[in-house]
């Protein structure tokens, strides 16, 4: 069975081992290209955008795709927003692996704001000693508040024209724990963390850590993602496809 996983994500680099250890499977992990040097995977790959909805409707008629599960991160909306769109013109069924949010715990002091640009401004005017823990894509959405000094944690190198005056960039890929986010926050002298609400594992130690330290959080929501038949994970996205499978016992 032909499957394409779109990925970047933790998820999707569990379903890539599950996918290449099930011989019933003929699968392609999709990334986007935004790391230089993304982690070896299991599976074949292909990597850059498709073109939008119709690049992705010829690619899954060119390379006879029967499912799409799409494991993109929370944020990725415009490619699951396709992935809706193609997969309902070629009617190939998608999954999309949905990760629920963090709540926001009792002793958490979070501002929710709609964009970057909103947590730029909700910095206010007073100089703070910020932690952006985003992703380098949303740097420049600081610019605008040059009166702040920011250290930033990415995996690749951002774009420095782009990034505000003072930025210190820590380039560190997760997952992290909270005693070491603990020990960063306190010796950067961290005034307040801007956090995607990102949900999952990997990263939930920097919110821990603040909460431990009474630092507040700007969370940048979470926007209106498209999905598919919602699911909980990478075994369940397994579980799915042995359902859409014709051939499979379990088969629709
Ligand atoms: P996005 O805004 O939803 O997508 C922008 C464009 O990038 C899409 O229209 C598509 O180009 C291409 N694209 C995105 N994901 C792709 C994939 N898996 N395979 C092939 N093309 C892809 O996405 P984004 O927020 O820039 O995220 C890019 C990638 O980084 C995603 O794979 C996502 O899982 C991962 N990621 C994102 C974040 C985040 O905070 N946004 C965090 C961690 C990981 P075409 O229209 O040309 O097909």
């Amino acid at each position: 069975m032909r499957v394409l996983v779109l990925g970047g994500t933790t998820e999707a680099s569990a379903l890539a081992k599950l996918l290449a250890a099930d011989p019933r499977f003929d699968a392609t992990l999709s990334l986007a290209g935004r790391t230089r040097d993304p982690r070896p995977q299991p599976l074949a790959m292909r990597v850059g955008g498709f073109g939008g909805v119709e690049g992705l409707v010829r690619w899954l008629g060119d390379e006879k795709v029967a499912a799409v599960i799409d494991a993109t991160h929370p944020y990725a909306a415009r490619m699951s927003a396709n992935a809706v769109a193609a997969c309902a013109r070629v009617v190939v069924p998608l999954g999309s692996i949905v990760r629920p949010p963090w709540r926001q715990h009792e002793d958490d002091s979070w501002r929710i704001v709609p964009t970057a640009e909103a947590a730029a401004a909700a910095l206010g005017k007073t100089p703070l000693r910020v932690f952006l823990s985003l992703g380098r894509q949303d740097l420049h959405a600081f610019a605008g508040a040059p009166q702040h000094r920011y250290i930033a944690r990415t995996i690749e190198a951002p774009d420095e024209t782009a990034s505000p005056p003072s930025i210190r960039v820590l380039q560190m890929r997760g997952p992290f724990d909270r005693d070491s986010e603990a020990r960063l926050l306190s010796d950067e002298a961290i005034d307040i963390v801007v956090s995607k609400n990102s949900g999952g594992d990997a990263t939930y130690a920097k919110i821990e850590a603040a909460r431990e330290l009474e630092i507040p959080v700007v969370m940048i929501a979470r926007p209106d993602k498209p999905a598919g038949h919602a699911l909980a994970s990478a075994e369940q996205a397994i579980a799915w496809l042995h359902g859409r499978d014709p051939g499979s016992p379990r088969g629709v």
